[in-house]
C-alpha cells in the first residue's frame, strides 16, 4: 500500500459525495466572455463586477509602475519592500474610506488571518457570523481566541452571546459586509449599536462591497451610513477593483499596531509594483463618473436577471446585490446544473460544502456591468430551461 493511499481514499470519498473539485482553465478573456477548452462561454461567475481587470487604464498604470520600480519589491514591507507606490496607495485608501490610516496586505486571505490573529489571543473572544468567509475562520483559529459563531445576521443571538461573555477579555465582532455566497448584507445599524453597547472592536470584511456599493463605491458600511462607527474596514483589490491584494483602513493606532504585530504583513514579501499600480488606478476609477456609470449598469443588470428568475419561480433570496444565489440543495444536482449550463455556453459555478453549509449547495451567479441585456437574457433563459429539466423550478 502506498504512502498516498489515505489521500486517495479521501479523494474517492469526495467524489462519492459530489464534493470533488477541479478547475477550468480559461484561455482568453474579453468583456464578460471567456474561452474554456476552445469554446467561447458567457462569464457569470467572476467577482470582477465592474470589468476593471481588462480596463486599459489599469494595464497601463500597472506597466508604468513596473517600468519605474521593476517586477518585484525584493523584500517585505518593513525591510526594503516599501516604495512610494505602497505609501501613495495607502494614502488614497484612507481618503477613500474616510479613516486616519490604511495598510495594504498581500491578499484578503492574508489580511483576515493577519489582522484577526494580531488583535486577539488566548483568553479573548471573536464573535463571528456563521456565514463569514473561510479566511475569517482561519484567522480566528490562528489567534487562539475563543471563536463564537452567531446565527447568520441574528442580532438577538449575538446579543445573548455578548451578554454571556461580557467583561472577559478583549472582544472582536467580525462580519462580512456583503455575504459572499448569499449576496445579502448584515444588519449594520444593529451591529454598530451592539459593539458600542458592549464596547468591542467591530471589523467588516467588504471584499464584495468595495467599489460597488455606497457613494463613489466606498463600500457597504458607507451605503448603510455607519462607516464612521466601524473600527476596522477590510476590503480587497482583487474583485471589483480589478487588481489583487487587500487593504485595512482604520485608526492611526490600529494601523501602527498591525504594522508591528500582524505576522502576515510582517513576514511576507510585499506586493509587486505592477499590482500596486493597477490597484491605485482601480481605486481612482471607481470614484470617477465612469465608476458611477459602471455601478448603474451593474444594478440594472442585476435587476434584469433577478426579475426573470423570480418570474420563473426561482428563489434568489436573501440576495440584494450582484451576487445572486440559485439554491439547489444537493451537491450532485448542483454540479449537473452547472455542467448543463456550460453545454449551453453559460459559465457559472456550483458552490458546495465546505464553502456553504451542508444541504445548501447552489449556483452562485454573479452579474457584471459589462453584460449586455441580451447576455443577461441568454443566461436567464438557460437557467430557466435547465432549472426546469432538473426540477429545481416547477
Ligand atoms: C475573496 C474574499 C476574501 C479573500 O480575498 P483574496 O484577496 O481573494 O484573498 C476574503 N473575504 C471575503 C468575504 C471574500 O469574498
Amino acid at each position: 500500500m502506498s504512502r498516498e493511499h489515505c489521500f486517495r481514499e479521501e479523494l474517492d470519498q469526495l467524489h462519492r459525495e459530489g464534493l470533488y473539485r477541479r478547475f477550468l482553465p480559461v484561455s482568453s478573456v474579453g468583456d464578460a466572455m471567456v474561452e474554456l477548452d476552445g469554446a467561447k462561454t458567457l462569464l457569470f461567475c467572476s467577482n470582477d463586477y465592474l470589468g476593471l481587470s481588462t480596463h486599459p487604464i489599469l494595464s497601463q498604470r500597472s506597466m508604468e509602475a513596473t517600468a519605474r520600480f521593476g517586477t518585484s519589491t525584493g523584500a517585505s514591507r518593513l525591510v526594503s519592500g516599501t516604495n512610494l507606490l505602497h505609501v501613495e496607495l495607502e494614502e488614497e485608501i484612507s481618503r477613500f474610506k474616510g479613516t486616519e490610516r490604511a495598510l495594504v496586505f498581500n491578499s484578503g486571505y492574508a489580511a483576515n488571518t493577519g489582522v484577526i490573529s494580531a488583535l486577539v489571543s488566548d483568553g479573548d473572544f471573536i464573535f463571528s457570523d456563521r456565514l463569514n468567509h473561510a479566511s475569517i475562520i482561519d484567522g480566528s483559529i490562528l489567534s487562539r481566541a475563543k471563536l463564537i459563531r452567531y446565527h447568520h445576521n441574528d442580532m438577538d443571538h449575538l446579543r445573548s452571546l455578548l451578554k454571556k461573555h461580557r467583561g472577559k477579555g478583549r472582544g472582536l465582532i467580525v462580519s462580512d459586509g456583503v455575504f459572499s455566497m448569499d449576496g445579502d448584507l448584515p444588519p449594520f445599524a444593529d451591529l454598530v449599536a451592539l459593539k458600542e453597547e458592549f464596547d468591542l472592536v467591530l471589523m467588516i470584511d467588504d471584499a464584495h462591497g468595495t467599489g460597488v456599493m455606497g457613494e463613489k463605491g466606498r463600500g457597504s458600511s458607507h451605503e448603510a451610513g455607519v462607516a464612521d462607527r466601524v473600527d476596522i474596514h477590510m476590503g480587497t483589490f482583487g474583485k471589483a477593483l480589478g487588481s489583487f491584494g487587500a487593504y485595512v483602513a482604520a485608526s492611526e493606532t490600529i494601523v501602527e499596531y498591525l504594522i508591528n504585530r500582524s505576522r502576515s504583513f510582517i513576514f511576507s514579501t510585499s506586493l509587486p509594483p505592477a499590482v500596486i499600480g493597477a490597484s491605485r488606478a482601480g481605486v481612482e476609477l471607481v470614484q470617477s463618473p465612469e465608476g458611477e456609470e459602471l455601478r448603474r449598469r451593474l444594478r440594472a443588470n442585476r435587476q434584469r436577471l433577478v426579475q426573470q428568475l423570480t418570474d420563473a419561480g426561482f428563489s434568489t433570496t436573501p440576495s440584494t446585490t450582484q451576487i445572486v444565489p440559485i439554491m439547489v440543495g444537493d451537491p450532485h444536482r448542483t454540479m449537473e446544473f452547472a455542467r448543463r449550463l456550460l453545454q449551453r455556453g453559460i459559465f457559472l459555478q456550483g458552490i458546495r460544502p465546505p464553502t456553504v453549509p451542508r444541504g445548501t449547495s447552489r449556483l452562485r451567479c454573479t452579474v457584471m456591468a459589462a453584460h449586455t441585456a441580451e447576455q443577461i437574457d441568454r443566461c436567464a433563459a438557460a437557467l430557466i430551461q435547465v432549472g426546469g429539466e432538473l426540477g429545481v423550478i416547477p
